[in-house]
């Protein structure tokens, strides 16, 4: 008897039934479909992996089920490799295609991906790969790649047909796969996963949230009710971007404060641009972009990596931050770049092992805006301006009155604000009559920060200027800038 001829629908970073091109194509080829995802063992052993993102997309696809339980379709979840279930389902079906989106992701999941495709050549089966954001495979340099955003932006939603949707759910798969990896429950103050929350979160935005964007962007505290919050839901695509971007366009001419959702579409234009990086340079997850920094921060220092990693190091910012990011899974982007300017200039550390920590952390992990980001931050792409940031300036700037600070350190909470940014100040009789003292209830800096800022900033000053770096400056610029905007910003130089 012949078997019967199938399509698989492989869900990824792409947790949504709407906007979702792979699912609308599979329907309207009119097979049945397998909807599948899989946990995958190798995966979740990786560095920058961790339970709170199985969690994110368990809870994304239960909400998916909860969707199509109405055309009763379900995705299938597996704890196994994805090779070993395509092999499963092939000797049971004729795979006809695997469609999914393509990943812009880690080493291992590039390498997952070239060896199920070398696994679909030899089987003779097509697996079509869609693109769910502004990043080009293959690319070679940076020109008309903006154009080629607009263009992709403008196309219409690929929402599917679901009333079409014809599924297969009586698959007897092997029971190890159905056994799901055991996952705590979600501490309070930690995003949900799903397209549904998704979607809360947008409209909620665009309703009033957006409208102190610009100005609380930057406070740890304010940032977390006025910025968007959308990035899981992006980084595990329980919402594309195209749809954000509809949306916006739609509230635009409406809108109180456009110049916010102007500030907000910007953020979202960052988000394939960085990826792009990624994508087209993506060994940036393990070895400095710009050749020149590899002389220095070579030796790791372990107490200063794990004061660090707990919220320990005695600068009251940069605690608050950390201990705020490990309970909630969320910290904003100037206090993530704060920690990694702290780790690489302050602590003088690599970057390696601290994004790593931080990826962990990060509900939100994306590889290619991360990694990117770190290493801009540590100053080690030798192509933006370095900033060294100032922990107790900008706690002075985003948390005048410690707010942020004594509700992640309640041991500060005696303190008035000046001294709660910097509590090393106190004099004995500070400590007495605040009853706090430094080094039992709250540590001292683990460095002087003035002089470690003035050595980061020598040396990284110095390095810049070295032809190396200087040619390695031009190697990425070349590559990650759209060539004819060099020309004119060296014209406009010139002139
Ligand atoms: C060291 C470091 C590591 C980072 N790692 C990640 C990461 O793993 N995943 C991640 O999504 N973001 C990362 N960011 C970028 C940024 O901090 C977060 O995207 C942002 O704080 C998420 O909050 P939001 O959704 O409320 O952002 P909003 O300000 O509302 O922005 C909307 C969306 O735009 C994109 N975006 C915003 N800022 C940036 C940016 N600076 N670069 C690229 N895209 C941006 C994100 O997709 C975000 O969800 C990192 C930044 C730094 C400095």
């Amino acid at each position: 008897m012949s078997k019967q001829k199938i399509s698989i629908v492989w869900f990824k970073r792409d947790l949504r039934l709407q906007d979702h091109a792979p699912l609308k194509h599979a329907i309207e080829a009119g097979l049945p479909i397998v909807l599948l995802y899989c946990i995958e063992p190798s995966l979740c052993q990786a560095a920058e992996v961790s339970e709170r993102h199985s969690r994110f997309v368990l809870e994304s696809i239960d909400d998916l089920n909860r969707q199509l339980k109405r055309v009763a379709a379900r995705v299938s979840i597996l704890h196994a490799e994805v090779k070993d279930v395509f092999q499963f389902l092939y000797d049971k079906y004729s795979i006809q295609t695997i469609y999914s989106t393509r990943e812009t992701g880690l080493l291992i999941t590039f390498e997952r991906d070239l060896s199920i495709k070398k696994w679909c050549q030899e089987k003779n089966i097509l697996w079509k790969e869609y693109r769910w954001n502004g990043v080009i495979r293959g690319l070679r340099n940076r020109d008309f790649w903006a154009a080629r955003y607009d263009d992709w932006l403008s196309k219409p939603l690929a929402h599917p047909d679901l009333h079409s949707l014809k599924t297969i759910n009586d698959i007897a798969w092997p029971n190890k796969w159905l056994e799901l990896p055991n996952i705590a429950s979600r501490p309070n103050g930690m995003q949900q996963g799903g397209e549904s929350f998704a979607h809360r979160y947008l409209q909620s935005f665009f309703r009033n949230r957006y409208e102190s964007y610009s100005y609380h962007i930057s406070k740890p505290e304010y940032s977390r009710k006025s910025c968007s919050r959308l990035s899981p839901y992006l980084a595990y695509g329980c919402l594309s971007i195209r749809q954000i971007i509809k949306q916006l366009e739609a509230v635009y001419p409406s809108a109180a404060k456009k110049r916010q959702l102007i500030m907000f579409r910007s953020r979202l234009y960052w988000q394939s641009h960085f990826i792009q990086k990624f994508e087209s340079e993506h060994r940036m997850q393990f070895v400095n972009q710009n050749a020149a920094y590899n002389s220095i921060r070579q030796d790791e220092n372990d107490d200063l990596i794990s004061a660090w990693c707990q919220g320990e190091t005695g600068i009251p910012l940069v605690d608050a931050s950390m201990k705020c990011l490990i309970e909630t899974g969320y910290i904003n982007f100037r206090m993530r770049a704060m920690l990694i300017s702290v780790l690489a200039h302050t602590f003088w550390q690599p970057w390696q092992r601290g994004a790593q920590f931080l990826a962990r952390q990060f509900l939100d992990f994306e590889a290619g805006i991360h990694y990117p980001q770190v290493q801009m931050q540590a100053g080690t792409t030798g192509t933006s301006t370095v900033r060294i940031y100032n922990p107790v300036k900008q706690a002075q700037d985003h948390d005048p009155e410690a707010h942020f600070i004594k509700k992640w350190l309640p041991e500060l909470k005696s303190l008035p604000p000046a001294l709660a940014h910097q509590p090393w100040l106190m004099t004995p009789l500070d400590e007495s009559y605040f009853n706090l003292k430094l080094d039992k209830h709250y540590p001292r800096p683990r460095v002087n920060l003035v002089e470690a800022h003035r050595h980061a900033r020598k040396v990284i000053h110095e390095i810049k200027k070295s032809p190396l770096a200087r040619q390695e400056s031009r190697r990425i610029l070349d590559r990650h800038v759209d060539r004819r905007n060099r020309m004119v910003n060296t014209l406009k130089r010139t002139t």
